[in-house]
């Protein structure tokens, strides 16, 4: 369970986030919709501490998360992001294994099986030695969801995994996902494939200028929004 208090950000002069406060339920899947610049992947940034909140709590299984245990949160939460963030200069393989071995420091025969399972997983096995560059925008965020499955997490952050998608592209990298949330892991996804969130989310957020404006199941999100905002994004988008 992720408990988010209070938590206000700011860059500089600019505030960011104001006042969010959020249980995320263990094992379920919230999914965050909102127009951009309305602070989404600044939560999710916040939560796995790439960026430090100017005031406010989050505690992680009952741990208030700090500096101190900035290392042992993040082996626990996997981030997915838009554009893919793979090593450029690794191949494949390497991409997936490069954290068991500096962080979990396993030996390099269990990292090979543990990298050859999680390419299976996402249908990706054939390309375990090649360079990311070789590989379609759908395969390499399959290949950056392989990266967080390796590290076994207890959480998935996905920052619009689909967003700089070519729309062909989007499908495959959905199905992944989808498996994931079946997997009772404890799922953070920013996405705008609304119907893909109707599918998976046990929660809906929907975040306006800064502020959680919105939230509840998705049927009652989806069915019948409460705040104006809502409903002129939804229009918008759907
Ligand atoms: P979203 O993900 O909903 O599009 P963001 O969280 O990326 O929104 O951004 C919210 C606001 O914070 C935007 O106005 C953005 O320009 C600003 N912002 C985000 N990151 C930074 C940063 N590192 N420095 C300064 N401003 C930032
Ligand atoms: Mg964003």
């Amino acid at each position: 369970m992720i408990e988010v208090k209070q938590l206000n950000k700011s860059f500089k002069e600019l505030d960011v986030l104001f006042d969010i406060n959020h249980t995320f339920q263990e094992g379920k899947t919230t999914v965050i919709i909102g127009a951009s610049g309305s602070g989404k992947s600044t939560l999710l940034r916040c939560i796995n501490r790439l960026e430090t909140p100017t005031s406010g709590q989050i505690t992680f299984q009952g741990e208030v998360l700090d500096e101190s245990n900035i290392q042992s949160v993040r082996k626990q939460m996997g981030m997915v992001f838009q554009n893919f963030n793979l090593f450029s200069n690794m191949k494949v393989s390497d991409n997936v294994g490069y954290a068991l071995s500096v962080v979990k420091q396993l030996d390099p025969t269990t990292i090979r099986a543990i990298v050859e399972q999680q390419l299976q997983t996402v249908g990706l096995i054939d390309k375990i030695d090649v360079y990311p560059k070789t590989l379609s925008g759908g395969q390499k965020q399959r290949v950056a969801i392989a990266r967080c499955l390796a590290m076994q997490p207890e959480v998935f952050l996905f920052d619009e995994p689909t967003s700089s998608l070519d729309p062909e592209m989007v499908g495959e990298v959905l199905d992944v996902m989808r498996n994931i949330t079946k997997q009772g892991f404890t799922n953070i996804i920013v996405t705008h494939e609304m119907g893909f969130a109707k599918e998976v989310a046990d929660e809906v957020i929907f975040m306006y200028q800064g502020r959680i404006w919105e939230h509840g199941s998705k049927e009652s999100f989806f069915g019948q929004p409460q705040t104006m905002e809502a409903k002129a994004f939804l229009e918008k988008i759907l």
